[in-house]
């Protein structure tokens, strides 16, 4: 099919000049609600379906859509793509690995000073005239005197280590399942039990997958040191959240930030709502200007796709 008639499915938003990029080439159609029954119809007769975090392209999906030769993700994390179904139909998977690499890697280290520092009991102390209380009774830690334990040192996970290590002066331990090769900062590997135990923050930066999911759960939170606290910046679904609510309420660990829950959002009657020593935000970890911007680039290799080129980020790293 030649350029100019090609027909992309958008499910989930991209912005505009991502948009004007593709009505260069084609027809687009945007979908409200991208659930199965409204995607299996939009993508019935489109080329290309481009989505973001949270529009699930299952098998069910993929067997209706004849034509499809491109899911373009905007993003990193893949598990709402069926890879299996798409490589089994011969439909390309691309996305923007490196997209959100330093924005959720400054928003990792925003969460741990937030945490740490208690910056956000500090505000409500100034607002609600408790200044001189808060001000008498806060001693709180130094990054440079703690041990960062990061799980997953890949993009994001090196990316927190080199700061904490060379910003903040950290000790820094990983644990990965892959050896990361040569990297430009100190870090030690170690066993994940070894890093629960030897840590005062644990950073979790792993996709995930059948092997992550629940990674942090009852079991491996009685492990971490009493004063040790989590960040969750990967997926809410990597930390069991009703384990740690309770490890927290009844101060197993220390404290949590996260930017991911699972479910995502948190119903308002979840325990974790009412769990001591927790900040929590939006899931905006690549919500920057770069890293918005970088995510929508994934129309150029759709694109490259559509034109019988190499794409620059292939899923499957090929
Ligand atoms: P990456 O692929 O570069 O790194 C992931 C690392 O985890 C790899 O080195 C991999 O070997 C390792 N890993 C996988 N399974 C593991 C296991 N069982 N134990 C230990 N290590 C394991 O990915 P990245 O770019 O660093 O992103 C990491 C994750 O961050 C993404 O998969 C995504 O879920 C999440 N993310 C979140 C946001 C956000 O907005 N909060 C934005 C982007 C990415």
């Amino acid at each position: 099919m030649a350029s100019g008639s090609w027909h992309f499915v958008l499910a989930e938003a991209f912005d505009h000049a991502a948009l004007e990029r593709l009505r260069s080439v084609g027809e687009v159609t945007l979908l409200d609600h991208p659930d199965e029954p409204s995607l299996k119809d939009a993508v019935r007769d489109c080329d290309a379906l481009l989505v973001r975090t949270y529009t699930k392209v299952t098998r069910a999906v993929l067997e209706g859509a004849a034509r499809l030769r491109v899911i373009g993700r905007g993003g990193v994390g893949l598990e709402n793509i069926d890879l299996d179904a798409a490589r089994e139909r011969g439909v390309a998977v691309v996305y923007t690995p490196a997209a959100a690499t330093d924005a959720v890697a400054e928003l990792t280290i925003g969460l741990m000073l937030t945490l740490l520092r208690q910056i956000i009991a500090g505000d409500a102390a100034v607002r609600q005239g408790g200044f001189q209380k808060a001000r008498r009774t806060t001693c709180t830690r130094e990054l440079s005197q703690l041990t960062l334990g990061v799980i997953g040192l890949g993009r994001i996970g090196k990316a927190v280590a080199r700061r904490c290590r060379d910003g903040f002066g950290m000790r820094v331990l990983y644990n990965d399942i892959v050896a990361p090769g040569w990297i430009d900062f100190a870090a030690t590997p170690v066993e994940k039990h070894d890093l629960y135990k030897a840590s005062d923050v644990v950073s979790l930066h792993v996709p995930l997958t059948d092997q992550t999911r629940y990674l942090i759960n009852a079991a491996s939170l009685v492990e971490f040191k009493p004063h040790a606290v989590l960040i969750n910046t990967s997926r809410g679904a990597v930390v069991d959240s009703e384990a740690l609510a309770h490890a927290l309420s009844s101060r197993v660990i220390a404290g949590a930030a996260l930017d991911v829950f699972d479910p995502e959002p948190l119903p308002p009657d979840h325990v974790l709502m009412n769990a001591p020593n927790t900040v929590f935000s939006p899931h905006v970890g690549a919500r920057t200007e770069g890293g918005l911007a970088r995510m929508n680039d994934v129309v150029e290799d759709v694109i490259r796709v559509l034109e019988g080129e190499t794409p620059h980020f292939p899923a499957d790293g090929s």
